[in-house]
């Protein structure tokens, strides 16, 4: 567990994550079924993850930007914010194959959501509504509050069964399939798709 840290966020509002938010941050390594390419290489790189999905306020991100100076103890936020990563990567990998999840995922995962920000107060901001969250301490579960929401929303919700993992195996990236008909089997088109596409046709003109 990531030591307690004297550096706080202030209270704020925060928007509601998209039902993709926790599939984008399992998806921060890519080709996991071959050589894997992982984006996130230490506290900095999760905090401009965080900066560029525009959640928290920028006295927040201030805050998050002072621990970064603690070499040590963001070192030890990155490396549980991994692990949750991972834990998350295989509780939907294992129901994108309407498998259980390991328990040891699931524990990890509700641990985190324990310790972070809780939900439980609506603001009005703008022209809608945001999640309150009091003053938390800077830690995993705090910089990955959405992540997390985002990911309990999509577990205990009905679209749980759109959860897929890219047909690709070498790819192993997890979507969500908006399709009408629920058969999307890429995580894009454009990139696994045409690839498997272009790889039939190499063997057909191989067999003709
Ligand atoms: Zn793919």
């Amino acid at each position: 567990m990531a030591p307690s840290s004297s550096i706080t966020i202030d209270a704020a509002s925060l928007a509601a994550p998209s039902a993709a938010l926790c599939l984008d941050f399992a998806n921060t390594v890519a080709w996991r079924g071959s050589a894997p390419d992982d984006s996130l290489h230490g506290f900095g790189d999760l905090l401009r993850w965080c900066r560029a999905r525009n959640f928290f306020p920028a006295g927040a991100l201030r805050a998050f930007e002072v621990f970064a100076r603690r070499a040590h103890e963001s070192a030890a936020v990155f490396e549980e914010a991994i692990l949750l990563r991972e834990s998350i990567y295989r509780i939907f990998f294992a129901a994108s194959d309407d498998r259980s999840p390991v328990d040891a995922d699931l524990r990890r995962f509700n641990r985190a959501l324990r310790r972070g920000p809780i939900r439980n107060a609506l603001d009005r901001v703008d022209h809608g509504f945001a999640w309150r969250i009091e003053r938390a301490a800077v830690c995993a579960p705090t910089m990955l509050a959405p992540v997390l929401w985002s990911a309990a929303d999509l577990l205990a919700g009905s679209s749980l069964t759109r959860v897929r993992h890219c047909a690709n195996d070498q790819c192993g990236w997890l979507f969500l399939d908006d399709s009408k008909n629920g058969t999307r089997r890429w995580c894009s088109m454009s990139s696994c798709g045409n690839r498997a596409k272009a790889h039939r046709h190499y063997l057909r003109r191989m067999r003709d």
